[in-house]
Order: C-alpha cells, then structure tokens, then sequence
C-alpha cells in the first residue's frame, strides 16, 4: 500500500501502464552483433509509428479542440523527423550495441545535461518536446501500444507516469483511463486539474512508485484517501471492487441531477459555474449541468501554441465557447502566464528566482501592451456576438490584481480597447470587468478594489499559497498550503462579506469550489456563486439542496473559534458527513 495526496476522487482498478519506465529502468542491455539489424528495425518501425500517432493526434485535437492546440504536435513530428536526434540513436545501436531504448535513453541524459546548463527557458521548454517524442517512442519499443490493442491491456488502464506531460494529458483522451497516479504533482499540478476535470479518481505525490509497479500489474487507486495499492490479495481486490461500482452508481445517480435547479433546502438559489481550458471543457460543463463558465484559463490557448495568436484567432475561439456554453454565460480570464506556466515567445525565457512572486500574469501581460491590447480587443468582440434580449454575458477577468494601481491601469487599458475597436468601426458588446483576488495585499484592501471592480473571483489556490507562503506545487510543503486552515478561513470570510455588503458579486474559483467539505462553509460565509471542474457540479448541487443557510451560517461561527487546521477539517468533515455519508465519500483528505 503506498500513501500519496488524495487529488480526485473516487475508487479505480485497472491495470497498470507506467508512462515513464523507460527514465527509471533504462535498459542496459547489449546486443550480440546479429540482434543489430532487427534491433535498427524496430526502431525504424517504431519512429513510422510515432509519426503517423502524431499526425493522427494533431488532426483530431485541431477537429476537437483546436488549431492553436494541435500546434504542438507540429513541433514533436519536426523533432522526429529531426536527422541529428534519429542518427545518434541509429549510432549508438549500430556501434556501441545499445538497444533502441538504451540508445533513447542516453539521449534524453545528454540533451538534459546540455541543455539544462544554459538555464534558458525555452531550452527547457524544448526538452520536455523531447522528453514527450522519446517516451512515445519507447512505448512502442517496449510494446506497451502493441499489447493494449491484442491483450490484457485494452481493460480500463490506471495511468502511473512522473508526472504527466501535457500531450499525454490530451492523449488520454482516447484510451480507456480510469484512473491515474503520478510521483510527482500536487493538488493543483497538471495531472491532478485534468483528472479532476474528467472525473478520473487520482493520487499525486507517491515518491518512487515506478520502482514498485510495472506495466500490467493490478492496481487500485483510492483517490479519496490517497492510497495506491499494487496487485492487492483477492480479498482486499473484491472489498475495492464493491467500493468501485459504489463510486460509479454514486456518480450516475448524481449526474442524473444536471436539470435540477441549484438551490439550497432552505430556498437560496446558487450559481454553479464551471472552470475550463479549452472548448472540449465546455461539452463537460454542459453535460454536468453548470450555470455557465466561471472560469476560462485563456493561457492553454498559448501554451499550446507556437506564437502569439492574433486578434482574429482568440476572437474566433471566444466565440465558439460563448456559442456553446450553457446560458451563453461567460468569464474570460486574461493571459496567466509565468509561475509554472512560461511561454517563450512572450520574453519569458529568465531565470528568476522566485517565479512565483515574480514576473507573472497581469505583470507581465501589462509589460506586453501590444499583444495584451489584442486580448481585451477580442473578448471584447466577442461580446458583440450575443444576441439582444438573448440572455447571456461576457465577463473579463483580470488576474493576480494586488493593488488600487494595477486595477485602474487595467481599467485604462480596457477603455483604451474600447475607443481603438470604436475607431475602427468594429462592432464590440457591453463587458463587465473583474479582478481575481489571489493576492493577500488585494484582501487586505479589498475596500479599495471593490470601488473599482464590476465582480470579484476569488482565486483560492494561490491565495492560499501566497497566505501560508508555501508552494501550491511541492508536495513538501503541502502540510502549509491548506485551504482549510484558520488563517485562510478567516481571509476568506472576511472578503466574501467586504464583497456582499458592497454588492458586488462574488465567485470563488479555486479548487476548494469543488470540495464538499469547503462547501458549507463557504456557504455559510455568504458565497453564492461557485466556480469548479466541471466534474463536481452534480456532487455540490446535491450537497446544496440537502444543506440549509442556516446551518451553515452555525457551521462557519463554530469554525472561526478553531484554531488548527486539523480541528477545521476533522470537524467539516463530520458535518459533511452527517448531511451525506455518499457525498462524504466523494470528497478527498
Ligand atoms: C486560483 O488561483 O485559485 C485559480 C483559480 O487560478 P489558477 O489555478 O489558474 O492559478
Ligand atoms: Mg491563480
């Protein structure tokens, strides 16, 4: 049994398929001289594979998703195709009688040592391109692929990787995942946002798990309490098996509410908004039954792609996800680039040493006129597209606002937008404009801002990192970063309210939305309207319409005399599960 954070929730078994065994286990073997030439083959095979799985994934994430998304795989098939990369390989099978995955293996070591003394970020960007060509390589050189369309493989997979690059993140799209386990990450990395979003149980944070599985084994994932168990006894594997088809009736059921109106036992009505990346999300967010879209992150349209995208592209994707978001309702967040994020093309190829507290988001979007202007301009266009008298709204969100300065520069900047679209005779619709309060300058100040602001987004994760001071990425410091601890609670409260008695609506778009055991505290708190993975909607509307105001209101007075994390927890967790011993089930440590 191996113990890990508990990032999605829910029981999965499957069998194992380790991504990234090729970086833990190279293969070290040495060929006899007549094993050469069969061994160049494969290889060779292997590279027609990977080419035409490459040109197969751009040409459906450019139907599916979108031209900008699909971009990247244009980049992994110029590195296959690459005569420097094949020609070391082929060098070292045919010379130092290296198998195809040593001689990969050795490659990755060598671009990582050479690239990773310049400490230039665009450098580094490429070789995590190159790190995802070699492990779709090897996987057809260990077979892995070849196995899941003839045998054992082709049941519900559990994923277990380092962690998971971001092409295998849309790659898994296709396969038949049912849950996923990385080394690495931590509530709000990679991995954990998209099985969140897919409703993929998940445990990040297991250090050294790829030693202790293999492909093909037996595995489950506990995602609620962050437990991995690898080929358990049948005893312990039918317990999980029941746990299982539990957690998948549990989930029918709940989904089975995405008509319903959200709405608490007591008769206050709630705005349950999903959270998206891209437009494949908004099919989530209309299935699951959300209100509209509370928060699209825009910078995966740019992570994605390999230069700035004019007016005219973003404007063309704003507006499909407006078309086909429910209620045509809307809040589109400006470029949050920098922290873990970083898009060479933007300058950002620095060293900094606290990227986090440096030059990022709205920072660097203020530093980028031209390019930001282009941003405000097309989800200002965007907003021309909503019918009159259609219902519907399109909100733009400013994030990481820390003071009174930056609002008014924003808001500037966007009358700035307004006159240069008048100017040019283009049609553009009426916006409200917002902040995201992730910053623990702009709570303290909230007063100041709100004079200033159409609606505030609470943005959870980083406040609490910034509020504890602890990394929302590294697991070592996971004990800090809690949204449930006095300090943030408090923070919290105290801002929903300065929003409530200003009238000035509030969202709260971290994580913590879709945790049912924030859910009546915030509640309680005066939230109203919440902003999640689309995933969670079902579960916290059910959890609404059991929960009353009033209860509520004596859930947060009882939580603003605690004092320890732990006591915050252990008692919401009681609440929860006195409401629902199910939804308690769906909720993660
Ligand atoms: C947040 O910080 O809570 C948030 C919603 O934004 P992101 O996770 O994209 O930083
Ligand atoms: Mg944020």
């Amino acid at each position: 049994m191996e113990k890990g954070l508990a990032v999605s929730p829910g029981i999965a078994i499957g069998v194992a398929y380790c991504i990234l065994e090729i970086f833990v286990n190279p293969d070290r073997k040495r060929l006899e001289e007549h094993e050469v030439n069969k061994e160049l083959a494969r290889y060779e095979q292997a590279r027609e594979r990977t080419a035409v799985d490459l040109a197969a994934l751009q040409a459906k994430v450019e139907e599916q998703i979108g031209k900008s998304e699909a971009a990247i795989f244009a980049v992994h098939q110029t590195i296959l195709r690459d005569p420097a990369f094949t020609n070391k390989v082929r060098h070292w099978i045919v010379e130092e009688h290296l198998t195809a995955a040593g001689a990969l293996h050795r490659l990755l070591e060598e671009y990582t040592t050479i690239f990773s003394k310049t400490g230039d970020e665009y450098l580094q960007e490429r070789l995590n391109d190159i790190r995802d060509v070699v492990v779709r390589l090897s996987a057809y050189l260990s077979d892995v692929l070849n196995e899941a369309e003839e045998s054992g493989l082709n049941g519900p997979l559990i994923v277990i990787a380092d962690e998971l690059l971001p092409s295998q993140a849309v790659a898994l799209g296709e396969a038949d995942v049912h849950g996923i386990v990385t080394q690495a990450g931590s509530q709000t990395s990679h991995a954990a946002l998209i099985a969140r979003s897919r409703g993929i149980p998940a445990v990040s944070g297991v250090s050294g798990l790829l030693r202790k599985v293999k492909t093909g084994d037996t595995v489950v994932v506990n995602g609620s309490e962050g437990i991995v168990s690898i080929n358990p006894e049948s005893e312990e594997l039918a317990a999980y098996r029941k746990l299982e088809r539990e957690f998948f009736h549990l989930k029918d059921q709940l989904a089975a509410n995405r008509d319903h109106p959200a709405v608490t036992r007591d008769g206050t009505a709630l705005k349950l908004l999903a959270n998206i990346n891209n437009v494949k999300d908004v099919e989530s967010a209309v299935a699951m039954g959300a209100a509209g879209v509370g928060l699209y992150r825009t910078e995966y349209l740019y992570l994605t792609h390999e230069n700035v995208p004019d007016e005219d592209e973003q404007f063309a994707v704003y507006r499909e996800i407006l078309q086909k978001s429910p209620q045509h309702h809307i809040t589109i967040r400006t470029l949050d680039i920098g922290g873990d994020k970083t898009v060479a093309y933007l300058g950002h190829n620095h060293n900094e040493a606290n990227p986090f507290m440096g030059w990022r988001s709205i920072r660097l979007s203020f530093e980028h006129p031209e390019f930001f202007m282009s941003q405000l301009r097309a989800i200002m266009r965007c907003a021309a597209e909503l019918k009159p008298g259609e219902a519907g709204e399109v909100n733009m969100l400013f994030p990481m606002i820390t003071n009174v300065e930056e609002m008014r520069k924003a808001r500037h900047l966007v009358r700035k937008a307004e006159k240069s679209l008048d100017e040019r005779g283009v049609p553009r619709g009426q916006i409200k404009v917002g902040m995201m309060l992730e910053v623990p300058a702009a709570a303290v100040a909230i007063h100041h801002l709100l004079e200033l602001v159409d609606f505030v987004s609470i943005g959870s994760n980083d406040l609490v990192q910034y509020l504890t001071a602890a990394d929302r990425d590294n697991p070592k410091v996971s004990g800090l970063c809690q949204p449930l601890s006095p300090a943030v609670v408090i923070t919290l409260k105290y801002v929903i309210e300065a929003c409530n008695q200003a009238n000035i609506p509030v969202t709260l778009c971290g994580e913590m939305a879709g945790q049912p055991r924030a859910f009546l505290l915030l509640l309680g708190m005066g939230l109203r309207s919440f902003s999640m993975s689309p995933a969670f909607i079902p579960t916290i509307k059910e959890l609404a319409n059991l929960a009353t105001v009033e209860h509520a209101q004596r859930v947060v007075e009882k939580v603003m005399e605690m004092k320890t994390t732990n006591q915050v927890k252990r008692y919401l967790r009681m609440e929860l599960e006195a409401i629902s011993p199910d939804i308690a089930r769906l909720d993660t440590e």
